[in-house]
C-alpha cells in the first residue's frame, strides 16, 4: 500500500517522540499518563485522518484538527522531540521535516494568495 506510507510512517513515530519527549521532560521510563493520554488522542486523529491517502500531508496539518488542549501538548512534544529525532532517527526525522517545511511553504503561499 503505497499511498499509505506517509501515515503510516506516522503512525511509527508518533509515539517515539512522545516517548522521547516523556523521558526528557517528565524523566518517566514508560508514558506518564498524561502522555498516554496524548498518544492515545494523537493515534485516534491519525486513524480518523481525511488525509490519510494523501501523502503530502502530515503532522502539520492534522494537528489543525487536535483540540486545543491536545495541540499544545503535541506541539511541545514535536518542539522538543523533531530536532533529538536526527540523531536516533535521521532518515525517518530528514523526510519528516523535509514534508513539513513544504506544506509550510505551501500554507504561506496559499496565506498571500488571500492576503
Ligand atoms: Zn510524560
Amino acid at each position: 500500500m503505497k499511498e499509505y506510507k506517509a501515515w503510516e510512517q506516522e503512525k511509527k513515530l508518533i509515539p517515539v517522540m512522545i516517548k522521547k519527549y516523556c523521558q526528557g521532560k517528565h524523566r518517566q521510563k514508560d508514558l506518564c499518563p498524561e502522555c498516554q493520554e496524548l498518544l492515545d488522542y494523537a493515534l485516534f486523529r491519525l486513524e480518523k485522518c481525511p488525509f490519510k491517502v494523501d501523502k503530502k500531508f502530515c503532522s502539520f496539518c492534522k494537528i489543525h484538527c487536535y483540540k486545543p488542549d491536545m495541540q499544545v501538548k503535541i506541539k511541545e512534544v514535536m518542539k522538543y522531540a523533531g530536532p533529538r529525532m536526527l540523531f536516533s532517527h535521521p532518515v525517518f526525522a530528514i523526510k519528516h521535516v523535509g514534508q513539513m517545511l513544504s506544506y509550510k511553504r505551501k500554507l504561506k503561499k496559499e496565506g498571500k494568495k488571500h492576503a
